[in-house]
């Protein structure tokens, strides 16, 4: 195991005297399960922990303006590298002082590296040792996203952490492609380290990869876990696995991942899923769901989701939810809802900020009880809300009891 490191790492350790864009102190720490609460300070804004961020694709939210997130008590948000990458343009935004800037949002970001959503999105993306190689979708033109390019779009966007660029295989890929994408996933983190120039401003997360293979990912969370970093991510899931494999690769990340960074999984928002994975110790997570199922008409709720589509709201008088405070809730009800989804553009903008609202005031219940060391209680409170005649899904069972969480 033991290797000279890379002479960027050294470079980053002679760093760690200076300003640091990123602290993160663990306030509690739940004396059943591994979750914890925290307070990562940013340059930007101050973020508690577990904390979602909601997706910003083009550097808004579809649907909401930056202030009414900000009144939706949303401290951090993310926005994709790839679409701001192709429009405006790093060089638009370098012009405009940043994303932040640009878009007024005085509070934290967070940018994805831009490989995900070109592997995703173009079908001809082709990977080689160099970066992701792809056909321009404009004009056809070949391109390439090579780690030192994503960090440079990165730095000129101006987001407070900013993530390496991996070799993503689909979770259920096995055999030797899912080795070789682990390895090349490591040397890109160090391409990237090396071609970061605003490290006192901005802190590259590095992404554990390894699929499904548990040998493989443990290798990932170590060889990750040896460079001088501020936080980790959790890559590579939530993309169709099966849900035991899925609970199964966090637990193991988060066992070798440092205790004193944040950890973050990447693409996970489903309520029921972050209250797992907070027990298994996750501190932050994202996903395009909430906004996303809003625009389908769906509202989120603790039981589960109200598609108000469905004729049997057309005569609800209730809010969507009577506990939730948000602005939909205070002014509209599931009828005038219902008739307002067959509008679109209307409903999407109601229903989005409640979506957003939801998993605001979930992540804030979780860190509450957290703080008080009530979270197994939440958990048990949580699941009989969803599953109100106790058929548990068994990973559910399995992987809080892994926590010494017992549904009853
Ligand atoms: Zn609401």
């Amino acid at each position: 195991m033991a290797h000279a490191l890379p002479r960027n790492i050294q470079k980053t350790t002679k760093m760690s005297g200076m300003l640091k864009p990123l602290t993160f102190e663990v306030i509690t720490e739940c004396k059943t399960t591994k979750a914890r609460t925290g307070k990562m300070v940013l340059v930007h804004h101050h973020v508690d922990t577990p904390v979602f961020m909601p997706v910003g694709t083009q550097g808004t939210l579809k649907g909401l303006l930056p202030q009414q997130l900000e009144d939706l008590n949303c401290q951090i948000m993310l926005s994709n590298t790839y679409h701001l990458g192709t429009r405006p343009g790093p060089e638009i935004l370098k012009k405009a002082g940043g994303l932040h800037k640009f878009m007024n949002w005085k509070r934290a970001l967070l940018t994805d590296s831009g490989g995900f959503q070109m592997v995703s999105l173009l079908k001809l993306a082709e990977i080689t040792e160099e970066g992701v190689k792809f056909s321009s979708p404009y004009d056809g033109s070949e391109c390439m996203l090579t780690p030192e390019h994503s960090i440079e779009i990165q730095n000129a966007i101006g987001a407070d952490i900013i993530m390496q660029l991996d070799d993503v295989v689909a979770s259920t890929t096995t055999g030797p492609r899912v080795e070789e994408a682990m390895h090349r996933t490591t040397r890109w983190l160090d391409r990237c380290l090396s071609a970061h120039q605003r490290p006192t401003e901005q802190s590259v997360f590095p992404i554990v990869q390894g699929a499904l293979d548990s040998n493989l990912r443990s290798q990932s969370a170590q060889k990750q876990s040896q460079r001088e970093v501020n936080g980790f991510a959790v890559g590579g899931l939530s993309g169709g696995e099966s849900k035991d494999n899925f609970w199964k690769m966090v637990h193991l990340s988060t066992d070798i991942l440092p205790k004193d960074k944040p950890r973050y999984l990447m693409g996970v928002g489903f309520a029921v899923d972050l209250v797992v994975c907070t027990a298994l110790g996750i501190d932050m997570y994202d996903c395009v769901f909430p906004s996303r199922t809003a625009r389908f008409g769906c509202a989120l709720v603790r039981s589960g989701q109200l598609p108000l589509r469905q004729r049997i709201y057309k005569y609800d008088k209730r809010p969507i939810d009577d506990n939730c405070n948000c602005t939909t809730c205070s002014t509209y009800t599931r009828a005038y809802l219902h008739h307002l989804v067959t509008m679109e553009t209307v409903a999407c903008h109601s229903l989005t900020v409640h979506n957003i609202a939801f998993q605001m005031r979930l992540m804030g219940d979780i860190r509450e009880s957290i703080n008080n060391q009530k979270f197994p209680e939440f958990i048990r409170e949580f699941m009989l809300n969803v599953y109100p005649d106790k058929n548990y899904p068994e990973w559910i069972v399995s992987s809080l009891r892994a926590v010494n969480v017992e549904l009853s």
